[in-house]
């Protein structure tokens, strides 16, 4: 049994700026295992960006070209309990023997091994004896191999000899990708501007995303609505809502342009009139303070304006806070509003 989850594959795995040498080197591995120059292969990265899959999308790959291979995926925290198993119940020799005979051995999440002297050690045993033997290891890890503190430095010398790479937070037209895979996966209709919404305004990572994506289909589900925009705002809301508790957007909207007696749509809308173009640039000032939304996100979210306007206006209202004693006494005013809901 190779635990292999076989709805991981390179077909779902959408492929962007943000993975692409990651994907490729995977790809590579997988049709042609032990034989390049990538072993092992180290994919590094943070949480909920694709580390998993793309492991899996390798030995499921392999698995289907040559069943006859031994493909072994296992999690860094099973190898370290089922070490300690073995050595509990004398049986270390067959926990070794058993990882000697993998053809292509993936090891996920290896700084799960960090402090662990005796696995590493083990570890570090089963590396040499696969790698010499030509067979693939790939790896994956939260952070840099250099960072990868509580690893023993003969272990993370052997890391370097294959290849490492990195996969980043996934950019806007990877996440548009995303999303119109998995709902077509999923035999679901969405529209073009839901989609849009959605990858602007989740710009963390793929598993974030896939969470608002189940909330939304729920939502849709529970209230016999076709997804649109209204409802996506109310799962996203959901989401974030959930995960951070931070203020959020239209509520800074609603609360300056209610401060300048301007109406919310006029934040969005084009309209340069001087006392609108102000609550609008404190209105996006404050959303870069008290949000995480991108820069993208937040032209997103006034009407459409690119992010170099979001740096203008940032910039504008923090030159107007040093200069001019009354603006900043207005903008503490409006601070303390949302400094209350932050908690
Ligand atoms: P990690 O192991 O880095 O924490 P996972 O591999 O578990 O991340 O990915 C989290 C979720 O996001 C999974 O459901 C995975 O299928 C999905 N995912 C990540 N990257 C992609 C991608 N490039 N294309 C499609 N789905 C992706
Ligand atoms: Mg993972």
């Amino acid at each position: 049994n190779s635990q292999l989850n076989g709805s991981y594959n390179f077909d779902n795995y959408i492929e962007g700026d943000c993975n692409r040498l990651a994907r490729s080197a995977g790809y590579a591995v997988a049709a042609k295992p032990g034989t390049t120059s990538f072993n092992p292969l180290m994919v590094y990265g943070g949480v909920g960006l694709g580390k998993t899959h793309l492991v899996h999308a390798i030995g499921n790959h392999i698995k289907s070209t040559w069943p006859e291979k031994f493909v072994l995926y296992v999690s860094s925290e099973k190898f370290v309990n089922q070490f300690i198993e073995s050595l509990k119940t004398n049986s270390v020799q067959d926990f070794a023997n058993f990882y000697l005979l993998v053809d292509i051995l993936i090891i996920d999440d290896v700084q799960f091994l960090s402090g662990k002297e005796k696995t590493q050690e083990m570890f570090f045993h089963i590396f040499n004896h696969l790698h010499q033997s030509g067979k693939q290891i790939v790896m994956t890890s939260d952070c840099a191999p250099p960072k990868l503190k509580g690893l023993e430095e003969r272990l993370l010398s052997r890391f370097k000899w294959g290849l490492t790479a990195d996969l980043q937070s996934p950019d806007f037209e990877t996440r548009m990708a995303i999303i119109q895979k998995k709902m077509q996966a999923d035999g679901i209709d969405i529209p073009n501007n839901v989609i849009e919404y959605l990858a602007y305004s989740v710009d963390t990572n793929v598993r974030e995303l896939e969470g608002v994506l189940i909330s939304l289909i729920a939502q849709s589900s529970l209230n016999r609505k076709e997804i649109d925009l209204e409802l996506a705002k109310n799962a996203l809301k959901h989401i974030i809502e959930d995960v951070e508790t931070e203020v959020n957007l239209d509520f800074i909207q609603k609360t300056v342009a209610e401060y300048f007696d301007v109406t919310l749509d006029s934040l969005k809308a084009k309209t340069r009139k001087k006392e609108i173009v102000t609550a609008r640039q404190v209105a996006m000032y404050f959303a870069k303070e008290f949000t995480s939304h991108s820069l993208k996100s937040i032209g997103y979210h006034f009407g459409g304006r690119d992010h170099s306007t979001v740096i203008h206006s940032v910039q504008t209202v923090s030159d107007l806070i040093d200069t001019d004693k009354k603006f900043k006494a207005s903008i503490q005013e409006l601070q303390k509003k949302f400094k209350v809901k932050t908690g």
